[in-house]
């Protein structure tokens, strides 16, 4: 039995192809610079992204972290969105690790930090204030794209307040692909971009820190301290080259089936799809936390792998297929018709 496994697109496995270009790669020291394949990465990342530099880094966290400490220091503080993945996901590390303060605020319904009430919480030039320094958004945020317009105000207002703007991209290609737009179209409003190669771009590990030639040499030295340095990391810089060459733009493959899936489940009577007015790969399901409970079980015999209590996220990746949507999507009528305890 095949499993289909919706529960996030992290879950991927290298192909053949990916997996002969990682056996191919040509390796060697990347601490001291010297690993051809690491080397070629950050420069793809960098050209696809439009930034001066890139550094490979082993996970969407790590970036992030090298993203706040490399635009703050101890005592200053960055606005973030209450529900992000770097405010609520990251365990604190900006604070822990940075002596960063975050100043979270509520996300809007369609992704976005109201801009004047980011602008009300930037703290004046008074000894008793944190610096403020940094604004941070994520795209896709919550399988949504930001509007490209929302981002040019956001970073309007980042540079008339002299503040630094950092972009969590874990899913930027996903935002790119979906808007039908460049990369660099989204990232070229921000000094910084992290990008995760290992959820929907499908390479097993790490994320790509982008930015200018400073701030990733500064970032270089931070990864160092925080114990990220890795020697021969050019097996899976090969996964992530592969990724990018290969398997951007069949994103929007799995943006069809998110969206096939998406109006599969909105035609049943129990669920509660929640509407997006722009969606990419996921879809979330508002249900009864019982109901939700027994049909992850009922599920999981069929080897249909979901997760979530009241908010049910289903996500949509290259190892999922049309086939697979419409095996799920019968297996879901099938429990809410007959299967139901
Ligand atoms: C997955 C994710 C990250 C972090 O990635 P890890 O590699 O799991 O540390 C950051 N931001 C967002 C929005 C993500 O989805």
């Amino acid at each position: 039995m095949k499993t289909i496994d919706l529960r996030s697109d992290t879950v991927t496995k290298p192909g053949t192809g990916m997996l002969a270009a990682m056996s191919r790669a040509e390796v060697g020291d990347d601490v001291y610079g010297e690993d051809p394949s690491v080397n070629r990465l950050e420069g793809l990342a960098a050209d696809m992204l439009g930034t001066e530099a890139a550094i490979f880094v082993s996970s969407g966290t790590q970036s992030n972290l090298l993203g706040t400490m490399t635009h703050c220091s101890r005592g200053d503080e960055f606005i973030v969105g209450q529900q992000a993945h770097t405010y609520w996901l990251e365990g604190g590390g900006a604070a822990v690790l940075g002596g960063i303060q975050p100043q979270p605020l509520d996300l809007e319904p369609d992704g976005t930090l109201d801009l004047g009430r980011v602008a009300g919480c930037i703290k004046p030039e008074d000894i008793h204030c944190v610096r403020t320094r940094l604004l941070c958004l994520e795209n896709t945020q919550g399988g949504t794209p930001l509007p490209l317009e929302y981002l040019g105000r956001a970073s309007k207002l980042a540079k008339e307040r002299d503040l630094k703007i950092h972009l969590d991209g874990a899913r930027i290609f996903n935002a790119a692909v979906s808007q039908g737009v460049s990369p660099q179209t989204i990232a070229h409003h921000f000094d910084s971009i992290s990008c995760c190669l290992s959820k929907g771009l499908g390479a097993p590990v790490g994320s790509v820190l982008c930015g200018s030639r400073d701030q990733i040499k500064e970032a270089r030295r931070w990864r160092k301290v925080l114990g990220g340095g890795m020697r021969q990391a050019g097996f899976l810089a090969a996964a992530g080259i592969f990724a990018l060459e290969h398997q951007v733009q069949r994103l929007a493959e799995d943006h069809a089936n998110c969206e096939l899936l998406a109006e599969g489940l909105s035609g049943i009577e129990e669920l509660e799809v929640e509407s997006f007015a722009d969606r990419t790969n996921m879809v979330f399901v508002r249900m009864d936390p019982d109901q939700a409970r027994n049909l992850t079980e009922h599920l999981k015999k069929q080897g249909i792998l979901i997760q979530g209590r009241g908010r049910v996220r289903l996500v949509t990746h290259l190892d999922v297929s049309e086939q697979d949507i419409r095996t799920v999507l019968q297996a879901v009528k099938t429990y809410f018709s007959t299967g139901r305890p």
